[in-house]
């Protein structure tokens, strides 16, 4: 791979998967949209290099020897200068997806194998322009204070879209990306019935492969984070049947 000095403006992702097949694929496919791609084989080896000179994205696999992928990710979540890294994780089978999530790894985006390399793609771009507007959120917050920010609150919960933060009874607590979508979605439409496909639809969008089991992952997850009790939601019920809904009147 020829490097230029145009290079340095790219965005650079790091690819981490022993099946160099697939690297190469992806690589090519990145490259063409203009990212600069890195490849390893390699836990150690890419945590060397995210260590040395962070990497804007990373697209991790989970079966990797040695050191697997969800080592690699909580690394790289405990690294100052990788802490904040989006990471895009590919997975070989929907049951290693439970794990991911529930070990709380903070990955950003998953994808299950095999995946459509133009898919991939897809969900790298809407990775950057995530975290270039949340970016865009952070400095603007930097430069001028604003006076009129949505606050969206109910209960002990509070929830403020701009800043993607989540707090309960005033502490602050940390969301994935999509449980965030989600809780957004449940407390703007408190009181209504939100059905699992509806959710599915608005949170995952383009994301074909998931089914709507996905969302009952994600509200478990969401609800061990904001609920005091999550085998007795107080926030988000179950509607039997149908989907999720905010509980609108908390005394
Ligand atoms: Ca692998």
């Amino acid at each position: 791979m020829k490097y230029s000095a145009t290079d340095e403006l790219k965005r650079h992702v790091l690819v981490v998967e022993d099946e160099e097949d697939i690297v190469r694929l992806i690589a090519f496919h990145l490259e063409k949209e203009g990212y600069r791609v890195t490849g390893t084989g390699s836990g150690r080896e890419a945590l060397e290099l995210a260590y040395e000179n962070p990497p804007d994205l990373v697209v991790l696999d989970i079966m990797l020897p040695e050191m697997d992928g969800l080592e690699v990710c909580r690394r790289l979540r405990a690294g100052k200068g990788t802490a904040k890294i989006p990471i895009l994780i590919l997975s070989a089978k929907k049951e290693e997806l439970d794990r991911v999530l529930g070990l709380e790894l903070g990955a950003d985006d998953y994808m299950i194998k095999p995946f459509s390399v133009r898919e991939l793609v897809a969900r790298v771009r809407a990775m950057f322009r995530r975290f270039d507007r949340d970016n865009d959120d952070i400095n603007s917050e930097a430069d001028k204070p604003r006076m009129e920010e949505k606050v969206i609150s109910l209960g002990d919960i509070t929830l403020y879209p701009e800043r993607h933060q989540v707090t309960v009874n005033g502490e602050q607590r940390t969301l994935t990306h999509k449980e965030f979508l989600l809780l957004e979605l449940l407390m703007e439409n408190a009181g209504k019935v939100l059905t699992r496909d509806l959710l599915l639809d608005k949170v995952w969008g383009y994301e074909v492969e998931v089914d709507t089991r996905t969302v009952d992952v994600h509200i478990r997850y969401l609800r061990q984070k904001i609920e005091s009790d999550p085998a007795v939601p107080r926030y988000i019920e179950t509607v039997r049947g149908v989907g999720y809904k905010f509980v609108k009147d908390q005394e």
